[in-house]
């Protein structure tokens, strides 16, 4: 098996050497051409961020000459779809195939209504930051098979560009809440938040983007220092770390205790609300005594509370609860004075659209 995994690297590192360097890997103000004059160096962004087109043959403004250096020197596809799940009015899941061969997903998700009830049409990403995860929480597809890499920059913000040409249309909000822990990829993620907000890039708002955390707290710490002003969600998923760490192996490394310390120091930065989520899982954290804990906790941090009903993993045992225990427990949540209480009804539940589940699929089809 060792020598099994020995091989896997060596062709996994010998196709990243085949490959050209990817050019959204760098951000534009760091792109260099020697003596391209900077307007065509515009030209170029204009293309991949404006009109998202990925094919140097296909940019037509740009001299041939340069076209063919250009295409010799960068690639600009950092992955292929492999499949798509759902359909275009509902929720889409994009299995993509990375440059590597390795796989990971986005899922597109469209809100027909807005918080208040009007009718609306936003068009929500989530991202993937990691191929698998180190992190193994029980209850996630994305970690079964551990970590297999980080994404790079390009690979994070290619995501957005190929999922913004498949819908046809601008992608109002982005989560980052595919596969992986984001905080773990910091070094990859911050250049790519630089690329995503700035108005030369995909031009999103810090407001509409969010990243979800297993609760890595010196990496929090380190992103409060971020200067904009983006969105945080931590993933709780139990009241007390004794529930806690039974779900998530990363509570022994930092316990409720202190991820709270770290939430609290962001917010004071940030002067934003934060959001937990907490997955509801039948018999280990549905209990009442449990919705108590979280509504002190969210008074505690006044954060924001995202009931989440578990959607069940191939291969893992665990259970959604019954529709009754979840509303009982959304009762309790609410009677306990949290500041605000929404209960996603995961989208997609019918297409796996928690993320991890595609790729899951896919290779034990391959395998
Ligand atoms: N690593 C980060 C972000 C990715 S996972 C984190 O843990 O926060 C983020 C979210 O995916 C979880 O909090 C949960 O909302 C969702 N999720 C993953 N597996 C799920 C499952 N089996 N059922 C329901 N939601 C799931
Ligand atoms: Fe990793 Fe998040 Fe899945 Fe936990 S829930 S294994 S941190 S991706």
């Amino acid at each position: 098996m060792l020598h099994c995994n020995k091989w896997i690297l060596r062709i996994t590192l010998w196709n990243l050497k085949l490959n050209k360097p990817l050019l959204i890997d760098h951000s534009f103000e760091d792109w260099d051409w020697e003596g391209v004059p900077n307007f065509r160096m515009e030209q170029v962004r204009d293309w991949i961020f404006e009109k998202g087109q990925l094919d140097w043959g296909k940019m037509s403004n740009l001299p041939k000459s340069l076209k063919e250096k250009l295409t010799e020197r960068y690639d600009l596809v950092p992955m292929k779809i492999m499949r798509v799940q759902g359909s275009k009015d509902t929720t889409q899941k994009f299995l993509w195939r990375l440059r590597d061969h390795q796989l990971i997903e986005s899922v597109l998700i469209r809100a027909n209504q807005d918080a208040l009830g009007n009718r609306s049409s936003r068009l929500t990403l989530c991202v993937s930051t990691q191929v698998g995860c180190a992190l193994g929480c029980k209850f996630c597809a994305s970690g079964l098979d551990g970590l297999k890499r980080n994404l790079t920059t390009g690979e994070i913000v290619g995501q957005i560009l190929l999922a913004r040409k498949e819908a046809g249309r601008r992608i109002d909000n982005l989560v980052f809440m595919g596969m992986g822990e984001p905080l773990a990829n910091l070094r990859a993620l911050l250049p790519a938040l630089d690329q995503i907000l700035s108005p030369r890039g995909l031009g999103i708002g810090a407001r509409h983007l969010t990243l979800s955390t297993s609760g890595l707290v010196p990496k929090i710490l380190e992103l409060a220092k971020y200067p904009a002003q983006i969105r945080l969600a931590i993933s709780l998923h139990g009241g007390d770390n004794e529930t806690r760490r039974k779900i998530m192996p990363i509570n022994d490394r930092y316990p409720i205790e202190e991820l709270f310390k770290a939430c609290e120091k962001f917010i004071e930065k940030r002067r934003k609300m934060i959001t937990l989520e907490y997955i509801l899982i039948e018999n280990l954290n549905d209990d009442l005594q449990q919705a108590e804990l979280l509504a002190t906790h969210a008074r505690r941090l006044n954060a924001k509370i995202n009931l989440i009903p578990y959607n069940q993993v191939d291969g893992l045992e665990w259970r959604r609860p019954t529709l009754t225990q979840i509303r009982a427990f959304q009762k309790k949540v609410e009677q306990g004075k949290a500041p605000k209480v929404t209960l996603r009804m995961e989208k997609g539940h019918d297409i796996e659209a928690a993320c991890g589940q595609l790729r899951l699929q896919e290779s034990s089809n391959l395998s």
